[in-house]
């Protein structure tokens, strides 16, 4: 069984920011990423997108507001940020604490600053295969992957197991727009195992450890794991069972290692693909 490595596919993602960043004029696209509350996940990946983002010569803001911000005042500094012409693109880490309506920002956000397509308008463009907004940093990471490691998906059988607006339903468009036949598993569908065994690509982003194991899967499979759990022992895990793979997959992507370090690397080409478009440089396709 392949290892598929994250790493090795944020570096091809990082000579395509340096080479980006060469025509571009000073400052460096900005990244604001907004922060309400202290959870431990936001803060992680807060943590890893300041250091994935520097490394590849871009400038991060970090705003953090208290958890029991007012509405009022939250949507006041968001606005602040949304408009401020020295910020390219805005990372909002969620869910938000449960006084604050995240379907408000949703619609505010710029689309244009929009790097992880929260917007009615990235997700309509993500919807009709138009490639010049913003698909969700986690669902694109998941084509970058392929892409890299140059695993064809014209015509294959690809099932994703999870249905979220952030990973399971934009990967599926994005899949459709690529020519894959698409399968969607959740929480309501009657045999996952058939489902997971009639692909030649299964994608786990359902959130459960070890939901899926070596024998739902055909032999030859490609299993691209985007779930990020922690086991019984304390250790960061995906979705499914890596060990029980081997042997069976022909490729997989291990947890952690895999998609989550092409995730942060696809939030910085998108912010240079932000900064390009609102520069009015030619616009590199994200
Ligand atoms: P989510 O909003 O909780 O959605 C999970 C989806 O999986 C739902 O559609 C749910 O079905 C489905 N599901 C859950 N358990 C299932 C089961 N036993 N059988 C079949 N379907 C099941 O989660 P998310 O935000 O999409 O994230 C999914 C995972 O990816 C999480 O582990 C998250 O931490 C991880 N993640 C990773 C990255 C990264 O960069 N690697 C980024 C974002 C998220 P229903 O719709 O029926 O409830």
């Amino acid at each position: 069984m392949i290892v598929l490595k994250g790493a090795e596919v944020s570096a091809k993602i990082k000579e395509e920011v340096r080479a980006a960043l060469l025509s571009m004029k000073s400052p460096a696209p900005t990244l604001a990423i907004l922060r309400v509350g202290e959870n431990p996940d936001d803060i992680s990946y807060e943590r890893s997108a300041v250091k994935k983002l520097t490394e590849f010569g871009l400038a991060v803001q970090s705003h953090v507001w208290p958890a029991d911000i007012e509405p009022e005042a939250f949507l006041r500094e968001f606005e602040s940020i949304n408009r401020d012409p020295g910020i390219d693109g805005i990372l909002l880490l969620r869910p938000l604490p449960k006084q604050l309506q995240e379907q408000e920002i949703e619609h505010r956000i710029d689309p244009l600053k929009d790097l992880d397509g929260i917007s009615p308008i990235n997700m309509a463009k993500v919807f009709s295969g138009d490639p010049s907004g913003f698909a969700p940093c986690t669902a694109e990471a998941v084509m970058e992957l392929l892409k890299a490691y140059e695993i064809p998906i014209v015509g294959r059988r690809v099932t994703i197991v999870g249905r979220s607006l952030v990973v399971g339903r934009p990967l599926a468009m994005l899949m459709l727009t690529k020519h894959a036949t698409v399968t969607i598993c959740h929480t309501r569908t009657a045999d996952l195992t058939a489902a997971c065994k009639n692909a030649e690509i299964l994608v786990a982003a359902a959130g459960s450890a070890n939901l899926i194991t070596g024998d739902m899967i055909s032999p030859g499979a490609i299993v691209i794991d985007v779930g990020i759990n922690v086991n019984t022992d304390g250790k960061l895990c995906g979705d499914a069972a890596f060990d029980t793979l081997n042997g069976i997959a022909s490729m997989a992507t291990p947890v952690p290692g895999g998609v989550g370090a092409v995730t942060t690397a696809v939030l910085a080409k998108h912010l240079v693909k932000a900064a390009s478009t609102r520069r009015g440089h030619s616009t590199p396709r994200a």
